[in-house]
């Protein structure tokens, strides 16, 4: 007899019990584990849908009483059991239920019960006018057919979500004729190979070949310790990567590469198509959910062996993993913010444990954990010191206070303004770099000193130049200028602090015959705006590029000699104790686009406070230096990797019943922490106090053990959760999250 373990309906988070079911001799032959499954289910045996995560000979239920699968909606299984383990153990480690753990790792359109996808009917003779009719009309069928204009075989789930609409107008424009919804997909191609130059290994310098032949022993062999690989910008890792991929393909193996942003997956994905081709899969967040799942199931069937992607890429079910390269991998994408709250790398670790893979983890700027982990033998430790070129970028620190000492007010330093005409002259390309989108980030009454704060927020509102309005970027709040000042009433309404917008238009103003581009999140919202930003900079149809971190990374373009920082002040005042971390980060990123050809690069860092060490070791390029430095002070804070840091926050818009609850549970934790002696907090206010209405209160614990540091929150804020009436507030449980704030 053979009974499956079965998990029914997997969206609804709080089912989290396995039922037993018994398999008809009918399906014996076909049912593996991980498939979908249709079954009876509750007193009115309702068909449901289920997935098998288990097989076992014996069960408690009643042999009268156990129902039969019904049915197997698909011929392959979307799980396969290192998945299911895979997931058993984000459920532990990430305190979630099983369903939510395999959600996440599923893609996201087989929870599209049906799978249905709907095309324009152009076989009806009558509808180029029955579609201007309904263009015509400003309602929710003309929504959906604006956007099965532009999306071909687009799923219903897909155009019901991004809409935001029922299924009913879907309904009624196939009743009428319109569209066609069928059940048979048609194989969209999400990368066109053909775009691509085809590239081949290059030969490997010194350096570049000791770092490889020692990876390449590691692949296959029983030692599977992971792998740091630390090697400067511009020091050929990602050639590296590329070849340790060819090795693994040679041993009929197959590679997971992640890359962090969607804004360098363009270049990134380009060299990896470049060098294999069809052999290769891509998934990101700009891809459609169907086009995510052609590339998941190409893989899945074995027809590519290589995914490209960001963090969910992590899940793709390869039958013999031989390696993940995690690139960039002292990124903070890498950790999701929603439930599951996984850390990829975490999850990497566990992936190669059961899979016997090989994890390499490479940056030019590793994070304190991780290097921390290869200094302490955790992790192999591989270090490439040099540049491809052998040329590292000139760095140069401005100290602004100089700056206005001698008269200028601009928001450019003279030998940052002198460069960038000298290299203008030369025809080569600048980036300039400032992290903090729109044009001056608060607007202020200069007679009374009243700042424009948003209404929902405890924050200023950012004036947008091209829209004439003042935007709140947390909760996207728009309102007019005001004339006059709302407090006094005087006509002083006055733009100060920079962002993005006024460095383009001051750039416009001093060099007029200059050709500039911006990249950051309000030039960047279409579909493939970042990808022909890029392509366009780099066929050099601009002379200089100015962005947000968007620009910051992984670009390699030969042309640009010059990299200027307006501030580098504003990741160091964020109050969070990966500051300095971050700060060391972004700068040696963002000088590391400069230079990478045979010219050298130059690179200008403004900034008010030029005796920090992130500035200082980023200036001379001393990653160990600024690791020294770094690591002693999370020992003395007891930070991480020293401690495990849970940061819990309560909201909601009664500001009262905020207090009350995180005050008890505050009380709840210190009674019981009489025997467990973390660190706990006090109640304190959020960094942003009022978000979106919400007023936010956090509680801060940190702890050596994570297991008893997790069992120990969860049982005290079940603890508020019985006390009190929880259902007007969030809680909000974060375990070692990027930012504690
Ligand atoms: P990283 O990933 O470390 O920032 P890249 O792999 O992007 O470095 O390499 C920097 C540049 O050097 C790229 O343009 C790359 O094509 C080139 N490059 C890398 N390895 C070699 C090599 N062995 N010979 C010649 N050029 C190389
Ligand atoms: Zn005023
Ligand atoms: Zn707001």
């Amino acid at each position: 007899m053979m009974f499956a373990e079965i998990i029914i309906d997997i969206t609804n988070k709080n089912v989290d019990k396995i039922f037993h079911y018994m398999v008809p001799d009918s399906l014996k032959e076909n049912i593996l584990i991980g498939m979908r499954v249709i079954v009876p289910f509750g007193k009115g045996n309702r068909m449901r849908e289920g997935y098998i995560i288990g097989f076992t000979d014996t069960t408690d239920i009643d042999y009268n009483s156990i129902k039969q699968i019904h049915s197997l909606p698909d011929s392959y299984s979307i799980f396969n059991e290192n998945m299911i383990r895979l997931a058993k153990f984000m459920k532990d480690k990430y305190y979630c239920s099983l369903s939510e753990c395999l959600q996440c790792i599923m893609p996201k359109i087989m929870q599209d019960k049906t799978n249905r996808y709907a095309n324009i009917n152009y076989e009806n003779k009558d509808i180029y006018t029955l579609i201007d009719k309904i263009l015509k009309k400003d309602n929710q069928q003309s929504k959906v057919l604006k956007f099965l204009l532009k999306n071909d075989n687009a799923s219903v789930y897909e155009i019901k979500n991004l809409l935001n609409i029922s299924l009913s107008p879907i309904q009624t424009l196939e009743k009428n004729g319109v569209i066609k919804i069928t059940t048979k997909k048609i194989n969209r191609n999400a990368i066109n190979i053909e775009k691509y130059d085809k590239t081949i290994n290059l030969k490997l310098n010194e350096e570049q070949q000791e770092a490889f032949n020692f990876i390449k022993t590691k692949i296959g062999s029983d030692e599977n310790k992971p792998i740091l690989l630390h090697g400067v910008t511009g020091s050929g890792k990602t050639e590296i990567y590329l070849q340790l991929i060819d090795e693994v393909l040679k041993q009929n193996k197959q590679a997971i590469v992640l890359v962090p942003e969607i804004a360098l997956t363009p270049q990134t994905v380009e060299r990896f198509i470049g060098r294999f081709g069809e052999k290769v899969s891509v998934t990101h967040s700009r891809l459609s959910d169907g086009e995510r799942f052609d590339q998941w199931k190409k893989a899945k069937d074995g027809q590519t062996q290589i995914m490209v992607g960001a963090r969910s890429a992590i899940f793709t079910p390869f039958e013999n993993l031989g390696i993940i390269i995690i690139d960039e991998e002292h990124e903070a994408t890498y950790k999701s913010e929603s439930t599951p709250k996984y850390n990829v790398k975490e999850i990497a670790e566990e992936i190669c444990k059961l899979t016997k893979a090989t994890l390499l983890l490479g940056s030019a700027t590793p994070s304190i954990e991780t290097y921390y982990k290869a200094s302490n033998k955790e992790y192999e430790l591989v270090t490439i010191n040099t540049r491809v070129n052998k040329n590292m970028p000139d760095i140069n620190i401005i100290d602004m206070r100089k700056e206005l000492e001698r008269g200028n007010m601009s928001i450019f330093s003279i030998p940052l303004f002198e460069a960038i005409k000298e290299n203008l002259k030369n025809n080569m390309q600048t980036i300039l770099f400032l992290n903090r989108r729109g044009h001056s980030t608060f607007v202020s009454c200069r007679k009374c000193g009243y700042v424009m704060e948003c209404k929902n927020c405890n924050v200023s509102y950012t004036y947008h130049l091209k829209e004439h309005r003042l935007i709140c970027h947390y909760c996207n709040d728009i309102q007019n200028v005001p004339e006059n000042c709302p407090s006094c009433n005087s006509k002083y309404i006055k733009y100060f602090g920079v962002g993005t917008q006024k460095i383009e238009e001051q750039i416009k103003k001093y060099f007029k015959d200059a050709r500039v581009m911006r990249m950051d999140m309000d030039t960047t919202s279409k579909k493939n705006s970042h990808q022909d930003i890029l392509e366009d900079f780099k066929n050099h149809k601009a002379d200089i590029l100015i962005g947000t971190q968007m620009i910051a990374k992984g670009l390699d373009f030969p042309k640009v000699s010059l990299v200027g920082v307006i501030s580098a002040d504003i990741t160091l005042n964020t109050g969070d104790y990966k500051s300095s971390e971050n700060t060391f980060q972004i700068l040696t990123q963002v000088a590391g686009r400069a230079g990478r050809a045979d010219i050298k690069g130059k690179v200008f860092i403004q900034t008010y406070t030029p005796e920090h060490y992130s500035i200082k070791f980023a200036k001379n390029n001393d990653y160990k230096g600024f690791y020294e430095k770094e690591i002693l002070e999370r020992k003395t804070m007891f930070y991480p990797p020293f401690s495990n840091i849970f940061f819990i926050m309560i909201s909601g818009e009664n500001e009262n019943m905020v207090i009350k609850a995180i005050n008890f549970l505050h009380s709840v934790m210190s009674y019981y922490n009489q025997k467990t002696n973390f660190y706990i907090s006090d109640v304190a206010k959020a960094y942003i106090y009022k978000l979106n209405k919400q007023f936010r209160y956090k509680i801060i614990i940190k702890a050596g053990e994570e297991e008893r540091l997790k069992n120990f929150v969860i049982y005290c804020v079940d603890i508020l959760k019985n006390k009190m009436d929880t259902s007007k507030i969030n809680i909000i449980l974060s375990l070692n999250p990027n930012y504690i704030q």
